[in-house]
């Protein structure tokens, strides 16, 4: 079933959360140990993210060093595929740009399409960590408008290669992200809200939003967005922090903020522990408050690890 129909379909605030792939040579069983104690809460859909390739540099005996391709965190599809088997609950694999030629990305289209999986947020990925800004794959798209635009196609019929519309064609429902603190590269928010209205106006279906530790950002982002003629959902994406040095790399690699006031708390943690739990405290009031304010569903960033997320849904569902 597609997130829209979940959203129609429901009498309260669904409770929804984000996993990686585990890592290379790990298996399901790891990830299902993550997955299991969340499902008591209900969850509709579950997103899959996806990762790009690394590059990583291997020692040679001749001394030189030898660069090598990677990817640490594969089976995006497959997870999904199995996830909906074992759950029942649907899956919504994230897509990505970075990496893919569009003929790569029409394949794991269609097989997304013939495993039964309905939903996709379309991505432009990250930059390689080793490299400054992203660079699109020969052939590949370079933001998300164009992903969307070959998704968009296909759920219309249209398939690279083919002159005409053919009669089968995928029916995804379209998420896309957005950024109450703004997207990085952005000059300004403004300048990024015109490409997240274009998103919608492409055919994008929702809007899932980077996390944030302040609801007044999110409040103010709603209300630019509705001033925009955006009328899309806009789900809040949520992370309880769960360690203290946390406080320093959330912002550097997600370009947010932390306020004051849970900053202060966390850093006068003596231990971890103590820091996950000023951190389980406060998401709780800020989903509390965004619950409230009537957003459709409140979404988990667990990063692979369940305890702060299940103790959050213990207090709210
Ligand atoms: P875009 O919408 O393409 O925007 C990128 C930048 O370009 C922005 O500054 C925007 O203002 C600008 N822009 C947009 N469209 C255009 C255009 N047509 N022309 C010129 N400028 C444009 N990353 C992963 O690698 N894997 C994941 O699974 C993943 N999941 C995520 C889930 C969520 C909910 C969020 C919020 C982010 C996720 N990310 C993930 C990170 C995301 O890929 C990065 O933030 C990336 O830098 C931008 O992606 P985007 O889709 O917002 O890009």
């Amino acid at each position: 079933m597609k997130v829209t129909e979940h959203f129609n379909n429901a009498n309260k605030t669904l409770f929804t959360f984000e996993i990686l792939p585990p890592l290379k040579g790990e298996n399901m069983r790891t990830l299902f140990d993550h997955i299991d104690p969340l499902m008591e809460f209900k969850p509709p859909f579950i997103d899959v993210t996806y990762h790009r390739e690394e590059y990583v540099y291997k020692q040679r005996g001749n001394g030189l060093l030898e660069k090598i391709t990677t990817r640490k965190r594969p089976g995006t599809v497959g997870i999904c595929a199995a996830i909906q088997n074992h759950y029942k609950v649907d899956t919504v694999p994230h897509l990505i740009c970075g990496g893919f030629s569009k003929e790569e990305t029409e394949n794991a289209l269609i097989d997304l399409h013939f495993l039964g999986i309905d939903n996709v947020l379309v991505l432009r990925g990250d930059c390689v960590k080793s490299e400054a800004r992203f660079v699109p794959e020969p052939g590949g798209h370079a933001y998300a408008t164009d992903l969307l635009e070959q998704v968009v196609n296909m759920n219309n019929g249209c398939y690279l290669d083919d002159e005409q519309a053919s009669n089968n064609s995928t029916d995804f429902c379209i998420g896309v992200a957005g950024y109450p603190e703004k997207h990085s590269e952005a000059p300004n928010l403004k300048a990024d809200l015109r490409w997240l209205k274009k998103k919608i106006e492409l055919g994008a279906d929702y809007i899932v939003t980077q996390m944030f530790f302040d609801n007044q950002k999110y409040f103010d982002f709603v209300n630019l967005c509705r001033a925009e003629g955006i009328n899309v959902p806009i789900i809040p994406g949520l992370k309880p922090i769960t360690t203290k040095n946390q406080l320093t790399v959330l912002p550097s690699i997600f370009h947010i903020d932390i306020p004051a006031d849970l900053a202060d708390a966390v850093d006068a943690c003596t231990d971890n522990k103590a820091a996950a739990q000023v951190g389980v405290e406060w998401a709780i009031k800020q989903s509390k408050e965004l619950m409230e304010f009537g957003v459709p569903c409140l979404h988990y960033y667990s990063m692979g690890k369940s305890g702060s997320v299940r103790k959050v849904a213990e207090a709210l569902f």
